[in-house]
């Protein structure tokens, strides 16, 4: 992408609209203009203003840079947003919460490894766990390359959706697991963030999400069709946001 592609008028109010500064990390050296994605109309709104160091290390993928590379300026502010320690785990929050499968994330890791410095960490994180997939969502186990539903987990989470339904808030449904000592996937507290990230991952009706895109994937489903779109209404009913899906 070269930065003539944006007319000058384009190029002067998105300066303005930053004021001068990197929208990533309000550097206000050698500034440029980068689409969001390349393959859109050259707009204002699809225009991002970074630094030279910013510009160099952006993913590609227009979903990975909308969604986390200007969501987070650094690894640590990602791991600081999900509250955990290392950058492995974090990654593994913000493919659950959006609904990614590992491999596509995986064969964006060379971008991704500029912007996040994570490859290395990834690939070890494979070579510990045996499998190539740290997003196994719960309710499913990885096994021979597919997502496979684990009874016990499946059963938890047609309860949350159910609790969800019959109006109990997240922090109620979190309690609930927690005082039941359901334990998690990786065998710690329920939150209401573990709850909202499950009421709103298209994987428990057998889609995954990608790039703002829905894909019908060939995994068993947990949760029907008409359920999850009915918890994404309840959920923008109670002021949250839900779960783009309009398929
Ligand atoms: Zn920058």
């Amino acid at each position: 992408m070269e930065e003539k592609e944006f007319s000058e008028e384009i190029k002067e109010q998105a300066l303005k609209r930053a004021n001068y500064r990197c929208e990533r990390c309000w550097s206000r050296e050698n500034l440029r203009l980068r689409a969001i994605d390349e393959n859109s109309e050259y707009t204002l709104d699809n225009c991002v203003v970074l630094c030279e160091s910013c510009y160099e290390k952006a993913p590609q993928d227009p979903f990975l840079f909308k969604n986390l590379f200007l969501r987070f300026a650094s690894p640590k502010e990602m791991m600081s947003f999900y509250n955990v320690e290392n950058e492995e785990e974090a990654l593994r929050l913000f493919c659950e919460e959006n609904g990614i499968e590992y491999e596509r994330l995986k064969s964006s890791g060379e971008r991704l490894s500029r912007s996040f410095a994570i490859k290395q960490g990834m690939e070890k994180s494979v070579e510990k766990r045996g499998h190539a997939g740290f997003n196994i969502p719960y309710g499913y186990d990885y096994k021979d390359g597919e997502l496979k539903i684990n009874d016990d987990e499946a059963k938890t989470v047609k309860n949350i959706y159910s609790w969800y339904i019959s109006g109990k808030g997240l922090g109620e449904i979190a309690k609930m697991l927690n005082s039941a000592k359901v334990p998690t996937k990786r065998g710690g507290f329920w939150a209401k963030k573990t709850i909202s990230s499950i009421l709103k991952n298209p994987v428990y009706c057998g889609y995954f999400r990608w790039e703002n895109k829905i894909t019908k994937s060939r995994h068993q489903s947990i949760i029907d069709e008409e359920t999850f779109k009915k918890v994404q209404k309840i959920i923008e009913q109670r002021g949250g946001k839900s779960s783009i899906f309009d398929f």
